[in-house]
């Protein structure tokens, strides 16, 4: 069994003031059972390593370096005190075009730099309502994991998009047939697949937490709005600990 992941998705939120929230989530989870990664906005990384936590960027260039005004290189990332980064997030996927190769490319770049890249797949509403997610999911597992990867370098995010910030969950049912079938997509192709950790995403909150991470291969969470405060992330960290 993979050790279990509560990570935070912090998105274009948090100033310095906002570190308080980590401070205390740190002191009430100083011995956690599972691991945390909390994902800031990158202005406030370089200020969170010190923390217990794990700490991510959000997003990286394919490159590590050149004239790209105003991105990120995971060599940067790294170099600021991350250990992680979010690729192919479907916020990234919808607002700035990126393909599934471009985040296969990412993801490169990050395990390049000695990052464990937190790839995001997921369908929308109406791939669901069209009976048409787990071929969405085999598309995106196919273009956007890179060969190379592994469980050491590598965390799968299973975000379906109408899950996310709309309160709205998929049944445990659904949750279970996606998370097995990504499993199995990655047993195919990478021998420690057994260890790679498949987190669920999408209005993930205290009240459905312990019934979510009771689903067979749910590994952690990636959490967004819930994540923002020690009140809310703090029974998350507790349910998955306790699952
Ligand atoms: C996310 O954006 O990764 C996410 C899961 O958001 P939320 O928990 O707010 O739905």
């Amino acid at each position: 069994m993979p050790r279990k992941l509560a990570a935070g998705n912090w998105k274009m939120n948090g100033l310095r003031a906002d570190l308080t929230q980590l401070e205390t989530l740190a002191a009430r989870h100083s011995d956690a059972s599972v691991d945390i990664l909390i994902c800031p906005p990158a202005t406030l990384i370089s200020q969170c390593k010190d923390l217990l936590f794990d700490i991510g960027g959000q997003d990286c260039h394919t490159l590590m370096a050149g004239a790209h005004t105003g991105d990120i290189s995971a060599k940067m990332l790294a170099d600021a005190g991350a250990s992680h980064v979010i690729t192919g997030h479907s916020e990234r996927r919808m607002d700035h075009g990126e393909t599934d190769a471009i985040v296969a490319a990412k993801s490169q770049a990050a395990h390049a730099a000695g990052l464990v890249a937190v790839i995001c797949i997921g369908e929308t509403r109406d791939q669901r309502e069209a009976g048409t997610t787990l071929d969405v999911i085999d598309s995106q597992l196919a273009g956007s994991v890179p060969d190379g990867a592994g469980a050491y370098n590598t965390v799968i995010a299973y975000e379906p998009v109408w899950a996310i910030g709309t309160g709205k969950v998929p049944t445990l049912d659904q949750i279970r047939q996606v998370h097995g079938h990504i499993r199995a997509r990655m047993r195919a192709r990478f021998d420690d697949a057994a260890e790679m950790r498949i987190l669920y995403g999408g209005s993930v909150k205290a009240s459905n937490a312990a019934d979510i991470f009771a689903v067979p291969d749910v590994d952690g969470a990636l959490v967004g709005g819930a994540s923002l405060t020690a009140d809310d992330f703090s029974p998350i960290i507790t349910a998955l600990e306790a699952s």
